[in-house]
């Protein structure tokens, strides 16, 4: 594609950024045919191409954003699958990450808007601010009718209630031997840690198994691509800056092997950090770091670390899993068949879910700020995953949980793990989404809690029991 940005505007570091990405498109077309949002709305504007020309005609032309375009911008889920289709390698990412920051330094937004954006920064990228409204929800849920259906819809997917934590908050989790094989960061994230402890009380268990030390440095929230994505980068700047000061220090003092996300989400910025950091003397080289460092769970498990499966003679059952590739992971990391490849070992069924490369809605804040796009996405991901029926369904991302958990009633899980005590099982699956804690309503057949010992039981199921799901015919030790 054919630019004209100016020398001087080329001294600007994201317009030189975004300019070389705008001359790799060839106008071809195809990622619209993999674009959710084009395929809903059918308007070439609501394409990545057609964003693509309204990103590059406020850039090169010094344009502020207008009415128009936020609209068309504000409607891309960042889902990247536009990225995976594209021919010409097109880094639609940077691209819309800086028109998102464009148009929030150049556009005036509705008050209504800018309230509910900034509600949405300063609450959900900081947990201790999450948990003070989910507790103030809970009073005025019983009156959400009286609300704009946009804040109806955020009170409804707010928790009910905190799920029980198991255990002990700390920042550096043992192994049993004396000397580990490895030692790991874990980012146990904003809004994850609170609607759903679980996960990273699975994976530091799962990682002190395989006599791997687990360390949750202080200071460390939210990896900032919440903020990032809506276009706040100066509030997501100071999130970044702070996040690889403390990883770096930790890496430079005791020493990193690796750190983990058990997000895709997360995983997808903090490999971004050493680009956006690109220029930056003093961060640079942190930066560039910290991405380098980073893996998600599935990715460290399957490189790094030496899991046994054993044979379960009790075990006869296979279960039949549906595997949700979250966008973040399949288009923003490129992992689709890890995870697949892991869970498949443990000796159950695992099926891909048709038109798999399309988003489910959640998409950040997006399922809160642009939710009749979303339920709609909800709505075609259920129908697709109802076509494999199966027993679970697995995804890698907490948004994604929560979305789906929403709109079905078939259990879903992440993708980590759980040892049940007893009959000497992991898994590589933690049966938690389903749990009536995490979401206001029930949504699923099965309630599982961890217990301090390890094991798992259930406590409301209607369709298995707590014996069929507890066995997964391999195990992991
Ligand atoms: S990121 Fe997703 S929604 Fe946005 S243009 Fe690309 S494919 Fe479409
Ligand atoms: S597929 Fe790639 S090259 Fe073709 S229009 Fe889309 S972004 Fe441009």
């Amino acid at each position: 594609m054919e630019t004209h940005f100016s020398k001087e505007q080329l001294k600007n570091k994201d317009n030189l950024s975004s300019e070389k990405i705008l001359r790799k498109c060839v106008h071809c077309g195809f990622c619209n045919a993999t674009c959710p949002t084009y395929q809903l709305l059918g308007d070439e504007l609501d394409g990545p191409r057609g964003r693509i020309y309204l990103i590059k005609d406020m850039l090169e032309n010094n344009k502020p954003a207008n009415e128009k375009i936020v609209k068309h911008i504000d409607r891309c889920l960042s889902c990247y699958s536009c990225m995976t289709t594209c021919p010409s390698g097109v880094n639609y990412m940077h691209l819309i990450d800086h028109g998102r920051s464009h148009i929030e330094k150049t556009y005036k937004r509705p008050f209504s808007d800018r309230f509910i954006r900034g509600f949405l920064s300063r609450v959900l990228s900081k947990s201790i601010n999450f948990r003070v409204i989910v507790i103030l929800t809970r009073f005025i849920k019983p009156f959400r009718f009286f609300f704009p259906k946009r804040v109806r819809e955020m009170i409804n997917l707010m928790p009910g209630k905190f799920p029980k934590k198991t255990l002990k908050k700390m920042q550096i989790y043992p192994t049993r031997k004396k000397k580990p094989v490895a030692r790991v960061a874990l980012l146990t994230g904003c809004v994850q840690k609170v609607i759903s402890p679980q996960i990273n009380e699975a994976t530091i268990r799962l990682l002190n198994r395989h006599d791997i030390e687990v360390v949750v440095p202080k200071g460390i929230d939210c990896c900032g691509s919440l903020n990032h994505h809506l276009g706040k980068s100066d509030l997501a700047h100071q999130f970044f800056r702070k996040n690889i000061s403390i990883w770096y220090d930790e890496y430079l003092k005791n020493g990193l092997d690796a750190i983990i996300s058990n997000t895709s989400g997360c995983g997808t910025t903090l490999k971004d950090y050493g680009f956006i950091f690109r220029s930056d003397k003093d961060f640079k080289k942190k930066a560039e770091k910290i991405s380098e460092l980073t893996r998600d769970i599935s990715e460290y498990l399957d490189a790094n670390v030496k899991l046994n499966f054993i044979k379960n003679k009790e075990n006869k059952k296979e279960y039949k899993i549906a595997y949700h590739s979250a966008c973040s992971m399949q288009h923003g990391q490129n992992i689709h068949h890890v995870p697949i490849n892991l869970i498949k070992k443990t000796g159950n069924q695992v099926f891909d879910i048709p038109d798999g490369h399309l988003c489910c809605g959640s998409a950040g804040t997006y399922n809160l700020l642009q939710n009749d796009i979303a339920k709609k996405l909800l709505k075609n991901k259920i129908s697709n995953i109802e076509k494999v029926n199966p027993q679970f369904i697995t995804t890698g991302n907490i948004g994604c949980i929560t979305q789906i958990a929403n709109g079905t009633n078939i259990a879903i899980s992440a993708v980590a793990s759980v040892k049940t005590s007893g009959v000497f099982v992991t898994t590589i699956f933690l049966f938690i989404a389903a749990s009536r804690s995490m979401f206001p309503k029930p949504t699923a057949k099965l309630e599982i809690i961890l217990t301090l010992s390890e094991s798992f039981e259930m406590t409301s199921a209607s369709n298995f029991s707590l014996r069929e799901v507890s066995i997964p015919s391999h195990s992991l030790l």
